[in-house]
């Protein structure tokens, strides 16, 4: 059986290894906070459940957790056949990572990112073999969302961005191919813009978060409006997103208020913290009365 070792067990890491187990594969998940890995099992076992329920897990719940191994080392690096780093979205942690990757895992083993927005080839830079340095740029929550961006950096082989296409489909989702390496990628481009003139608009008080979310909704047919997307994917994780498009030169892609960075500041972080754009019950649930700022 392959194995797989995914670093960083938050919101995404946790749904790559979710989605990996189901899929078949033997899973090593490692976050520096222990405790998050215990979170992350628990969560993934409540996913797993629901997706019983509905009848969309051909066996149990328990068969697929025994596949996930919670890992407090990088150890099994080593072993593993693909590795997919999830951790912050932070240049400087991200690059230091792969440096260590590249050392401890086989020379042949892939080596991805989930990175929303850092360019593959800088993060390859410090590694002794680039061409096996590739993103996988994943959508959260990973369990629900069919889309992988696979992103070819500008040193990754042809052979590992088919590879990368491959193990993509073998989780049950559709890769789109990213053919050249900037900042951001493709759809993180695409919403970026959307948001950041929806937060603008927002913070001079000319919409309600809830009126551009069903207006995109209904007048473009999305299926979550931009401040819901926010609120998933964790008001921190949009900032550190936004910092890091700055520091790479992607400034006219982020909002020029700083509505968002004042609720992090808050403490509201969307979905995960009961309240963002709108606020959510202890089990994650949107409740909708009362829901503005
Ligand atoms: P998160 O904050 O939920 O999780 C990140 C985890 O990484 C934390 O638990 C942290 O303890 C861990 N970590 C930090 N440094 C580490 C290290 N050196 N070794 C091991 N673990 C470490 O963040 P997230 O939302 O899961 O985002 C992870 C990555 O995925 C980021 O690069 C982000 O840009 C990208 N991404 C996020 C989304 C989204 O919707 N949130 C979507 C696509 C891509």
């Amino acid at each position: 059986m392959k194995k797989i070792f995914v670093v960083g067990a938050g919101f995404m890491g946790s749904g790559i290894a979710q989605v990996s187990a189901q899929s078949g594969y033997w899973v090593h998940l490692m976050d520096i906070q222990p405790e998050v890995t215990d979170k992350a099992l628990g969560e993934i076992e409540r996913s797993l459940e629901k997706l019983k329920e509905k009848g969309l897990l051909g066996e149990s719940p328990r068969k697929v957790l025994e596949r996930i191994v919670p890992e407090k080392s990088l150890s099994f690096v080593s072993e593993s056949d693909w590795v997919i780093e999830a951790i912050f979205e932070d240049k400087q942690l991200k690059r230091h990572i792969f440096y260590e990757l590249d050392r401890i895992s086989r020379p042949e083993t892939p080596l991805a990112t989930n990175t929303s927005s850092i360019p593959i080839s800088y993060l390859a830079e410090n590694t002794r073999y680039p061409e096996r340095v590739l993103g996988l740029h994943f959508f959260g929550p990973v369990p629900l969302m069919k889309l992988v961006e696979v992103v070819k950096g500008e040193k990754t082989s042809q052979e590992i961005f088919e590879r990368g296409v491959a193990f993509v489909q073998s989780l049950g989702k559709t890769p789109i191919r990213v053919l050249r390496d900037i900042p951001c990628f493709v759809m993180n481009r695409i919403f970026s813009a959307a948001l950041r003139e929806a937060v603008d608009l927002v913070d001079q008080g000319i919409v309600r978060p809830e009126d551009v979310d069903v207006g995109m909704r209904l007048g473009y047919g999305w299926k979550a409006g931009p401040f819901e997307i926010a609120d998933n994917a964790g008001l921190d994780t949009i900032v550190r997103i936004t910092h890091t498009m700055r520091a790479l030169g992607v400034d006219d892609l982020t909002p020029r208020s700083n509505l968002i960075e004042r609720m992090v500041a808050q403490g509201q972080l969307g979905r995960k913290t009961g309240k963002g754009f709108y606020r959510y019950s202890p089990e994650g649930k949107r409740l909708y009365e009362n829901n503005h700022l």
